[in-house]
């Protein structure tokens, strides 16, 4: 790749003479070029830049000795294959991404405009987007203001030249860092010695066992990135996180949608939640059910006990305890629990410190999100909190996913019981888990 670097302070340039950068100069991976802009000014003075039209504070650099300078640096080459990028660096411009300096590394050739004082006269970056084979960017290298381009040239230039080949030496390096292909943040890394100011390294690191090397990243990626760059997660597709991602996430706060992760709050449900809780039962009931139950008995039972009426009594209903989860951002319901204080579970007389986690569903569009877990978390952790000591459930027989769900929260099999689905007796399994006091 070939770059050229236009500045008045052409000392600014010289740590690209250090480093991966300088190495790839010296081994020809990179043809790197510094020009001084002044030596395109024709006055005694050696002057780039004037004052503004329209006044105002400051001075703007002149069009005609920009022009002069990229028509001559542009102009020794030959190519016109539209290889050539003109990067004009600008607290205004775009910003530059690790995405920009991917694509910028598919460029034949970069040259960077370092502007000083107010910038350059706009006409400059504007006469050249029409120039054939060159394209223009204005890149910012974030939201502040420095006084030249000469550390954002320095930024692009040592961005994209570490993407070229073998100007890294280890091309995995490049693998599995922040704002790579993953999207995440890195994990944290660490090196010898194992301890180290009575800070040791994390266990798992000096285990050996690769599988869970990986797996510790991936979690400590995961979480660096939900609390520095919750932007950067929620760029993430719901294919790019597997079950153990969606737990890790769901611990945090977020749940996996459509649209990929986003944060929802789980939270007491309050009368206000009725009508829009009566909206998640009738569509989230009928897909619990065995498809051998039929629909009429099914909309029979979601019309008279899963229907508004019904969910403004359980909600008033000291006896019950119902948990929502709900979109942070929309408020939009995603999931529900209801927790049944002092009722037995079936064949116990005695219910004092038992209570029934009569329901728990969570909308399709958001199955395997994490919020089932979190809900059954809630809804036990309010059970404790109401003297329960045992907390039972009865799911239909034949849903083995709740059944193994259930396993994974704590919940094991005790027995059976028929439940009356619209008049239609369905066999359901028992489950139960000892709750621990407050
Ligand atoms: N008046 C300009 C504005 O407010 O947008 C700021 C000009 S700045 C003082 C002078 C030069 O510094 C710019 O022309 C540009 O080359 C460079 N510069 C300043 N901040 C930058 C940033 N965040 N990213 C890239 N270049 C920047």
């Amino acid at each position: 790749m070939r770059i050229d670097v236009l500045t008045i302070f052409p000392d600014y340039l010289a740590p690209l003479e250090l480093s991966l950068v300088g190495k790839a100069r010296q081994s020809g991976l990179l043809d790197l070029a510094v020009h001084d802009l002044r030596a395109w000014t024709t006055d005694r003075h050696r002057t780039v830049d004037d004052t503004p039209f329209g006044g105002g504070a400051g001075m703007v650099m002149r069009p005609d000795v920009w022009g002069t300078a990229l028509d001559a640096v542009l102009g020794a080459d030959p190519a016109d294959d539209g290889g050539t990028v003109l990067l004009v660096p600008s607290p205004a411009g775009e910003v530059f991404t690790q995405r920009t300096a991917e694509e910028l590394a598919g460029a034949r050739r970069l040259v960077l405009a370092c502007g000083r004082y107010e910038g350059i006269d706009a006409r400059v970056a504007e006469h050249y987007a029409t120039r054939p084979g060159v394209t223009v960017r204005e890149v910012s290298i974030g939201d502040y203001v420095l006084n030249g381009g000469e550390v954002a040239a320095l930024v692009v230039v040592e961005a994209v030249a570490r993407l070229l080949p073998g100007v890294v030496g280890n091309p995995e390096s490049l693998v599995e860092e922040s704002h790579g292909a993953a999207g995440l943040l890195e994990y944290p890394v660490y090196t010898k010695p194992p301890a180290w100011r009575d800070l040791p390294v994390p266990e798992v690191l000096t285990s050996g066992h690769h599988a869970k090397v990986t797996r510790w990243r991936r979690d400590r990626a995961l979480e660096r990135t939900a609390a520095r760059r919750p932007d950067l997660l929620e760029r993430l597709t719901p294919e790019a996180l597997d079950r153990e991602d969606r737990r890790v996430l769901a611990g945090l706060g977020w749940y996996v949608g459509p649209g990929g992760p986003r944060r929802a709050q789980v939270r007491r449900a309050v009368p206000d939640d009725a009508v829009a809780l009566a909206a998640l039962a009738a569509v989230t009931f009928p897909l619990a059910c065995p498809p051998s139950l039929g629909s009429e008995a099914i909309a029979a039972h979601v019309a008279t006990q899963l229907d508004v009426g019904s969910f403004t009594r359980f909600l008033t209903d000291p006896g019950r305890v119902v948990h929502v989860a709900a979109d942070e951002d929309t408020g939009a319901l995603l999931g529900y629990t209801m927790v049944v204080l002092g009722s037995p579970a079936p064949g116990h007389e005695d219910g004092e410190d038992v209570a029934e986690l009569s329901k728990c569903y969570v909308h399709p569009d958001v199955h395997g999100g994490g919020l089932a877990g979190r809900l059954v978390a809630a809804a036990t952790t309010a059970a404790a909190q109401h003297g329960a000591r045992q907390l039972w459930l009865g799911t239909n027989a034949g849903n083995r996913r709740a059944r193994r769900f259930y396993e994974r929260c704590g919940f094991a099999v005790v027995g059976r019981r028929t439940y009356d689905v619209g008049g239609v007796a369905n066999d359901d399994v028992v489950m139960s888990t000892p709750v621990l006091a407050p």
